[in-house]
Parts: C-alpha cells; sequence; structure tokens
C-alpha cells in the first residue's frame, strides 16, 4: 500500500476494459495510474513517467509485451523496473517465458483486487528500495568526493574529473588549463593567528575564490592550502583572465580579518600529447614556484611547450 509520496503504475495493455479495471483498483489504493494501448507506447511512457511499476500485457499490437520487457531490459535505465505480467491465457508457457525474459512477478486477468495489490505492492517495494540505496550511494560517493573543511571539491574528485577534462580536450581538440592557487605565508596565519583561525582563512579563501569561478570550470582543494582550478575550453588568454580575478577576488578585502594574498601557477595544453595530465601539473608548479619567486600575490600563467 503506498504510504507518503505517490506512487506511479503504468498500466499497459490494448483493452481498454482491463486497462480502467485495473485503474480503478489500484486508484482506490492511491497509486497513481497511466496508461499505454501497446509496447511502443509504454516504453515512451516509461521514460516519461519513470513508474515503479509496469503492468504489461502480452498480446498487443505493434510491440507484445515479450518485445517490449526485453527492450527494458536491455536498457541500463530502465532494466531495474519491476515487471508484472498480466497474462490472458492459462498457458503456462507464457508465464515461464516471461520470468525468463526478467518479469518480476506475473497476474492471471482478469486480477482478483487483493492479489492485484499485492503483487503490485510487492513490486512497487522493490523500486523504492532501489530507489533508496542509489539515493544513500551518491550520498556517499558525494562525501567522499568533498573537502569537510572548505566544502570545495577534494583532490580524488579533481584527479578523476583531470583525467576525464584532458581526455576530452584530446578527443575534441580544444584547449584545456588549470590553475595551481597556492595561500601565501600561510605559515605565518597559523603561527600568529592560530591554527583555527587559519581553517577559516582557508574556508574563507575558498568562498571568494568559489564566487568568481565559472559553473563549467572545477574548483577543489588539492591539499593543505594549495587549489586547483580545473578551466576545460580555456586557451591561455581566458586563463590569464581567470587567475587574476581569482586572486584579486581573495586579495580584495581581508579574510578573518586578516590580509590573505594567494599565487597562483598556470598551465594551458593547447596540443594535447601523452603525457597532459603529469605535464600541466608540473608546469603549473614550476609556474606557482616562479610566481612566488617573483614577490607573491601575483599569477603566472603560460602554454604548455610542445
Ligand atoms: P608560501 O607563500 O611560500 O606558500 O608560504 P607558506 O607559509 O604558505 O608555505 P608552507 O608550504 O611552508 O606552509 C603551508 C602551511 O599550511 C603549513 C601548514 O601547517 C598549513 N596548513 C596546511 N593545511 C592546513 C589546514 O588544513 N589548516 C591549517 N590551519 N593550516 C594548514
Ligand atoms: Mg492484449
Ligand atoms: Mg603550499
Ligand atoms: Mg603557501
Amino acid at each position: 500500500m503506498p504510504t507518503a509520496a505517490p506512487v506511479t503504475v503504468l498500466v499497459a495493455d490494448d483493452s481498454a476494459v482491463v486497462r480502467s479495471l485495473v485503474r480503478v483498483e489500484l486508484e482506490d489504493a492511491g497509486y497513481v495510474v497511466v496508461e499505454a494501448v501497446d509496447g511502443a507506447e509504454a516504453l515512451r511512457m516509461v521514460a516519461e513517467h519513470a513508474p515503479s511499476v509496469l503492468l504489461l500485457d502480452v498480446e498487443m499490437p505493434v510491440l507484445d509485451g515479450f518485445a517490449t520487457i526485453v527492450a527494458l531490459k536491455s536498457d541500463p535505465a530502465t532494466a531495474d523496473l519491476p515487471v508484472v505480467f498480466l497474462t490472458g491465457r492459462s498457458d503456462t508457457g507464457d508465464v515461464v517465458e516471461a520470468l525468463r525474459l526478467g518479469a518480476h512477478d506475473y497476474l492471471r486477468k482478469p486480477p482478483e483486487t487483493a492479489e492485484l495489490l499485492a503483487r503490485v505492492s510487492a513490486a512497487a517495494e522493490v523500486t523504492g528500495l532501489r530507489r533508496e540505496l542509489r539515493r544513500r550511494t551518491e550520498e556517499l560517493d558525494q562525501q567522499a568526493r568533498t573537502d569537510h573543511l572548505t566544502g570545495l571539491h577534494n583532490r580524488r574528485h579533481l584527479e578523476e574529473h583531470l583525467d576525464a577534462l584532458v581526455t576530452g580536450a584530446r578527443r575534441h581538440r580544444h584547449p584545456f588549463s588549470v590553475l595551481l592557487v597556492d595561500v601565501d605565508h600561510f605559515k605565518r596565519v597559523n603561527d600568529t593567528a592560530g591554527h583555527d583561525t587559519g581553517d577559516r582563512v582557508l574556508a574563507g579563501v575558498s568562498r571568494r575564490m568559489a564566487a568568481v569561478v565559472r559553473t563549467e570550470d572545477v574548483l577543489g582543494r588539492w591539499g593543505g592550502e594549495e587549489f586547483l582550478l580545473l578551466c576545460p575550453f580555456t586557451d591561455l588568454e581566458g586563463a590569464v583572465v581567470l587567475a587574476e580575478r581569482l586572486r584579486a577576488a581573495v586579495a580584495a578585502e581581508p579574510v578573518e580579518g586578516l590580509a590573505v594574498t594567494v599565487s597562483i601557477g598556470g598551465s594551458v595544453l593547447i596540443r594535447p600529447g601523452d603525457d597532459d595530465r603529469g605535464a600541466l601539473l608540473r608546469a603549473a608548479d614550476a609556474h606557482l614556484y616562479r610566481a612566488k619567486g617573483a614577490g607573491r600575490d601575483r599569477c603566472e600563467v603560460a602554454v604548455l611547450p610542445v
């Protein structure tokens, strides 16, 4: 029996009589019912309504029940949808075939009310548990990719995206840049204001930077007082502008009452080679070192030598 959130059941049957009979009983029990008159329409309705359960007739025009379940099972997006076959025949061959093709359950037509509700409820529960499991998995995955001090992405997330973005840049031949940001004389902040203030400064610097990056850029904490910004579709000119915008956003006003600045080293990938990822990071690090040597609170960005 559905409780809080409404549960959608798709009834696919070419018989209007069967559809309306099933609809009335399911709606009385609190389900939301959508209908399809053949298998092809059922596939469209699954995509559109994401039902929790599909009640599927065997004999239908255009696409029959067997062909429909085969199509659903072959698509990862719909493979988990529990399918309850509505079979009009006494032939057990249909039932065996339906279960072989991955049906969750079956009902003989016309279904008896209590049995209909019991089987639909059991199938809906499977979907409910799967969705809950997916939600929790996504939540854990999100946590495993987040830096808890700053709320930014963590190194693991950055490394995975760096790989994916470099691969994409290589395939589609578009420019890609990375900016490595390091807080200047951060040791002094800890030494003079204390480690807790240091933590709050890192969080404050993160917020400043997050406020000025573009949505397609990936900003994360690389470690300690270092941050990495991954910038797809960004050439030298764009990277220089971005780096300067980040630097200025941090230096604009005190963070936690302290004057804080960052130095930034950037490298730009124009013609992708074999060791792009490592070369990009090494170059960004070298340019950061140069920015430090040149007096800090500045940016050094250059194209990766090819
Ligand atoms: P530079 O301008 O050359 O970068 O000087 P710096 O003092 O920032 O460089 P250094 O690498 O010597 O010091 C980094 C400091 O950052 C040392 C370390 O204790 C501190 N740090 C790293 N992670 C954290 C953190 O999570 N919280 C706090 N409060 N401090 C951290
Ligand atoms: Mg039929
Ligand atoms: Mg550092
Ligand atoms: Mg530093």
